[in-house]
């Protein structure tokens, strides 16, 4: 598969598509994860990073 548009034309297309948005949970968090028409395994690792503030926001 070759996906890989720019970031705006893929922009654009994810508010066509449905689109899934991952939280992240903790208070404050501004961490948003959107994807669309990922594999399931993929998924699961993504709804993994979002749920866990620890793996997403200890960076900076
Ligand atoms: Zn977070």
């Amino acid at each position: 598969m070759n996906d890989r548009l720019p970031h705006q034309i893929s922009d654009a297309a994810a508010r066509l598509a449905e689109m899934q948005t991952l939280r992240g949970p903790a208070p404050g968090c501004t961490v948003r994860i959107r994807f669309r028409a990922v594999a399931p395994d993929e998924v699961a690792q993504l709804t993994a990073v979002a749920a866990d503030h620890a793996r997403h926001g200890a960076k900076r």
